[in-house]
C-alpha cells in the first residue's frame, strides 16, 4: 500500500510499504478514506521528537471503512465507518476508568522508551514516534487500529467524512481545552493560536459560556477565520502597538482576561521562509529569552485567580514562569485529549448542526501530494488552516 513515511527532518515521502495486518485479537484493520494533518504531525515535521526512525508512517487524524476485525472484536462489523481517536486506550486500566484516556497504562508498549526519554509514559499513540508505541499511523491506504474494541466509534448514517474526521483528534482538544478553562458565564477568554486547535478552542469557548473571546495570532487568513467562524475579537501580535499584555490589558480594563488559553505549543512552527521575518516573530514573542513564549504570555496575561488550559504540546519544555503561576493563584489544566470521552456527545452537535468541523478545511488533496501538504501547513501559505488528505 500507499503511506506517508517519515524520513528525517523536513522529509516526508510517499513510500511502498506492507499492508497492515492483524497481530492481536483486539485489532482491526481499517481503510482509510480520508485524513488529516495535525499541527502535532509539525513537531514530528520539524524534527523536534525523537525516537522517529526513517520510514516510520505518519498520522494520527484518520477515519474510515473496518475491512479486517481480531476475533475479540465483538462491537463492529466489516464495511462499519469509523472515527478513530488519535490516543490509545485499553479501556480497563486505572486511569481509562477515571476517563483520563490519554493517561491509558496500557497501551503504550514502548512506555520503558518514553520514561527514559521524558520521564513519564503516556498511552500509545498513533504514528507518533517509537517512544509513544512506534505505531504507525494513518496517512495511509490501510492501518491497524489496536483496542478496536474501545477506540473506533461508528459514523452514523448521511455525514459526511469531512464532517466527522475532526473528531479524531482536533475537535475534542478544543472542546477539552475550552472545557479545562472553567468558563463562568459571560467571562472573556483569550486564546493563544489561531491554528485548528485554536480555532476549535474559540468556537467552544461560547459552547461554555463565554461573553468575549479574544484571539492571538499573527496569520491574517487565521486571524479572519477566527473572527468570521469564532466570532472572535482578534490581537495580530506582529502589529500590536505595545505588547499583548499591554493590548489585553487595554481590552479587559486592567484586570487581564479571566481564562487563557494557550492553542500554540512549544515550537511554533512555519514562521516564515526567510531569516529575516523568523528574525522579526522571535523578536514579537520574546524567543531565545522568554520560551515559551505563548504559554509565558497566557500566564502573565491572566488575571489573578484565573485558569489556563493548555492544549498546546510540550514534550521537552520546561523553562515555567512559576513565581507569577503561584503569586497569581492560576489553576493549570492541561493534557492530551481524552478523545473518547468526546465522541458521543460532540458527534451529537455536529449532527444538530450545533458545530461545523468541516469549515475549517481549506485544502485537500490526494495522498500522493502529502509532502506538500505538510510545507503549505507549517508555512501557513495559501491561507492554509486544514488540510484534509485522500488516499
Ligand atoms: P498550528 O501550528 O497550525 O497552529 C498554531 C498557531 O499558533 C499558528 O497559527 C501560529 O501562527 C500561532 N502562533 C505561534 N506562536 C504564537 C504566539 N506566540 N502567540 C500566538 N499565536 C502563535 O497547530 P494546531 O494544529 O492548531 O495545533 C496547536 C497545538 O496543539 C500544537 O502544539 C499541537 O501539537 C497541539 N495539539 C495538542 C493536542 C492535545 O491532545 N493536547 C491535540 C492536537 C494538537
Ligand atoms: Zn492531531
Amino acid at each position: 500500500m500507499k503511506a506517508l513515511c517519515w524520513h528525517g527532518k523536513g522529509d516526508v515521502r510517499v513510500d511502498t510499504v506492507p499492508d497492515p495486518k492483524i497481530e492481536s485479537p483486539r485489532d482491526a484493520v481499517i481503510k482509510v478514506t480520508s485524513t488529516a494533518i495535525c499541527g502535532s504531525d509539525l513537531h514530528l515535521f520539524d524534527g523536534y521528537m525523537p525516537t522517529m526512525e526513517a520510514g516510520d508512517v505518519l498520522g494520527h487524524e484518520f477515519m474510515g471503512e473496518v475491512v479486517e476485525l481480531g476475533s475479540a472484536v465483538t462491537n463492529l462489523q466489516k464495511g462499519d465507518r469509523v472515527v478513530v481517536p488519535f490516543t490509545m486506550a485499553c479501556g480497563a486500566c486505572f486511569f481509562c476508568q477515571k476517563q483520563l484516556f490519554s493517561c491509558c497504562d496500557n497501551s503504550n508498549p514502548n512506555a520503558k522508551v518514553a520514561e527514559e526519554a521524558m520521564g513519564h509514559s503516556p498511552s500509545g499513540l498513533f504514528g507518533y514516534s517509537h517512544m509513544l508505541g512506534g505505531f504507525a499511523g494513518g496517512q495511509a491506504e490501510y492501518v491497524r487500529v489496536p483496542f478496536a474494541d474501545v477506540g473506533p466509534y461508528k459514523v452514523p448514517d448521511g455525514l459526511a467524512d469531512e464532517k466527522v474526521l475532526f473528531l479524531t483528534d482536533i475537535l475534542p482538544t478544543g472542546y477539552m481545552a475550552a472545557e479545562q478553562a472553567d468558563i463562568e458565564p459571560g467571562e472573556t477568554v483569550a486564546v493563544w493560536g489561531c491554528g485548528p486547535v485554536g480555532q476549535f478552542a474559540i468556537q467552544s469557548a461560547w459552547l461554555f459560556g463565554a461573553g468575549r473571546v479574544i484571539a492571538i495570532d499573527r496569520v491574517p487568513e487565521r486571524l479572519e477565520m477566527a473572527k468570521r467562524l469564532g466570532k472572535a475579537e482578534t490581537i495580530d501580535f506582529m502589529n500590536v502597538k505595545d505588547s499583548v499584555y499591554d493590548r489585553l490589558q487595554e481590552m479587559t480594563k486592567g484586570r487581564g482576561p479571566d481564562r487563557c488559553i494557550d492553542a500554540v505549543g512549544a515550537e511554533a512552527h512555519g514562521w516564515g521562509s526567510t531569516p529575516a521575518v523568523v528574525d522579526r516573530v522571535k523578536a514579537a514573542v520574546g524567543v531565545g529569552t522568554d520560551r515559551p513564549a505563548a504559554l509565558r504570555q497566557a500566564i502573565m496575561c491572566c488575571r489573578k485567580g484565573g485558569t489556563v488550559s493548555v492544549p498546546g504540546v510540550y514534550s521537552f519544555v520546561d523553562q515555567m514562569p512559576m513565581g507569577a503561576f503561584i503569586n497569581k493563584s492560576l489553576v493549570m489544566k492541561t493534557g492530551q485529549t481524552h478523545v473518547h470521552r468526546y465522541l458521543k456527545p460532540l458527534m451529537e452537535k455536529i449532527q444538530k448542526g450545533e458545530i461545523d468541523p468541516a469549515a475549517i478545511i481549506t485544502h485537500r488533496l490526494p495522498l500522493a501530494d502529502a509532502p506538500k501538504g505538510y510545507k503549505t501547513f507549517r508555512d501557513k501559505q495559501d491561507g492554509c488552516v486544514k488540510v484534509v488528505l485522500k488516499p
